[in-house]
């Protein structure tokens, strides 16, 4: 038998996170560089059972930060962050096919964006537990930009490229398509949160986060 790595369902004393975190890193895997690809990841973190079987509801945060983690050290960096980027939108895509309402979608994109995002920031409080494990989420809107911290976030790998993905597709939906998303602090870079904050429309000069294109237009 295996240890309990591939039992990730039957462990009662974990915290979990939601399955998207470990299934749509696979599927990004395998749409940038085949089977060969996604078994080479997996099987480095030590999942490879999860690639056969994946995860059908929440999963043990620990095997999927190592899948993150595992996949950042297999890929030259660039290549990691896309697929960690596009399993980002994959996942976004998930949630907004199947877990959120499409009568509340159809309101998140017909009110202004400012009364749009502090709903859906709500909705992405409300389950935080998918995306940050263990982490203790808070979550603001101040009129400007929503501000989303994670404690302790267990899934950080430089930069998080999958939870800006995911932020950024969900309010790039839902609320403006100019949204852009900055991670300016990051556990995985030696801070106690990673820190995302997220606009939803052009930025005056000056609070532009320096890798955004220019959103001069406010
Ligand atoms: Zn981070």
């Amino acid at each position: 038998m295996q240890d309990a790595l591939n039992r990730p369902e039957e462990t009662a004393d974990e915290a979990r996170v939601g399955p998207n975190a470990i299934l749509q890193v696979a599927a990004a895997l395998r749409a940038a560089g085949g089977e060969a690809e996604a078994r080479r990841v997996f099987e480095a973190a030590g999942l490879l059972p999860l690639l056969a079987a994946p995860p059908t509801a929440m999963t043990r945060q620990s095997a999927a930060a190592a899948l993150h983690l595992a996949l950042r050290d297999a890929l030259p960096e660039a290549a990691a962050e896309r697929i960690q980027a596009d399993a980002g939108r994959r996942t976004a895509d998930y949630l907004l096919a199947n877990r959120i309402p499409r009568p509340a979608q159809w309101l998140l994109k017909a009110l202004p964006g400012r009364l749009a995002a502090p709903i859906l920031l709500k909705s992405i409080r409300a389950n935080a537990w998918t995306f940050a494990g263990s982490g203790r989420v808070t979550a603001a809107w101040d009129g400007r930009r929503a501000r989303i911290e994670i404690l302790d976030n267990p899934l950080a790998t430089p930069g998080c490229p999958w939870h800006v993905a995911v932020f950024e597709r969900l309010f790039r939906t839902l609320v403006d398509a100019r949204t852009q998303v900055a991670h300016p602090a990051c556990c995985a870079r030696g801070a106690l949160h990673c820190r995302f904050e997220i606009i939803p429309a052009g930025v005056p000069a000056g609070h532009a986060h320096a890798g955004d294109p220019g959103k001069e237009s406010a």
